[in-house]
């Protein structure tokens, strides 16, 4: 008798595909080639594992809930899949072999999370292929004054090069889940715009220049705790009118800021 899964934990965002269309396009973004490494996250039944497995690659998959690790053990014979009990949001991606490709259909109650995770870990990741909620995948590759436009946006893109590749209509999933999907691929930026030293300054300059959306660069600034004169001489130095909103700086002016404020403090 075939082994019947187990029952979906729906506080574990377990809305499985279904459509193996979207499965085999899925690993075509991928574009996973000789000598890469294959990161999945979330195998749940393993209808993306199975075809991940049929690469000639080594495929390593995640999975926190223990009934579906015993599922999959019993349900997949791969020999190049190496299956681990674990939770994604505490794993050590340092750990992975240089050029690895993730490719996951997310668990949405933490794929923000998850994303800034993977993203940290760059020297090791060189693409991913994500599978995550239409809004957040639009929010992720927003241009500046757009109202998607955001931290999340800015926080992405100066580490990786950020493109939805196609929508994912909710019939594609059992449970059917009550949002719409999207895919997006990330390459990541060996050289990202903020040095490692900076990007402390870099995502508290981000983060408080969003915290008040529709006041002026340098009074939300100043709100969240930036000191007048050292804020005033770094737009100075940057040449950035301090009466700009948020959504209208560029990543790369946003880095300016982090780095004259950083060389102003030091
Ligand atoms: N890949 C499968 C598919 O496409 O049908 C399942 C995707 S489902 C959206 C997300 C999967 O992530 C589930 O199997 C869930 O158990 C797993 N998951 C949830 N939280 C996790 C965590 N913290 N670490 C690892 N896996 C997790």
């Amino acid at each position: 008798m075939p082994l019947s899964p187990p029952p979906p934990q729906k506080r574990l965002g377990q809305n499985f595909l279904i459509d193996l269309n979207i499965v085999r396009k899925i690993v075509a973004a991928a574009a996973v080639e000789p000598g890469e490494s294959v990161l999945e996250i979330g195998p749940g039944r393993g209808i993306l594992t199975r075809t991940l497995c049929e690469l000639p690659n080594t495929v390593t998959a995640l999975e926190v809930d223990s009934h579906l690790v015993g599922y999959l053990k019993e349900t997949l014979n791969c020999s190049n899949l190496d299956l681990r009990h674990a939770d994604a949001l505490q794993f050590a991606y340092d750990t992975l072999p240089d050029s690895t490709v993730v490719v996951a259909n997310l668990p949405y109650y933490i794929s923000t999370p998850l994303l800034f995770k993977l993203l940290g870990a760059n020297s090791h990741i060189s693409r991913m292929v994500l599978m995550l909620q239409a809004e957040v995948a639009e929010r992720i590759v927003a241009e500046p004054n757009t109202d998607d436009y955001g931290i999340i946006s800015i926080l992405t893109q100066y580490r990786a090069d950020a493109k939805i590749a196609f929508r994912v209509s909710k019939n594609c999933f059992r449970p059917r889940p009550d949002v719409d999907s999207a895919v997006i691929t990330l390459r990541t930026r060996p050289h990202p715009a903020v040095s490692r030293s900076t990007e402390v300054v870099f995502v508290k300059v981000v983060r408080a220049a969003f915290a008040h959306r529709r006041k002026t660069l340098i009074n939300s600034l100043r709100d969240e705790g930036f000191f007048s004169t050292q804020l005033t001489d770094a737009l100075t130095t940057t040449g950035i009118d301090p009466s700009r909103r948020a959504e209208t700086l560029s990543i790369d002016e946003f880095a300016a800021i982090a780095n004259a404020l950083a060389s102003i403090s030091s």
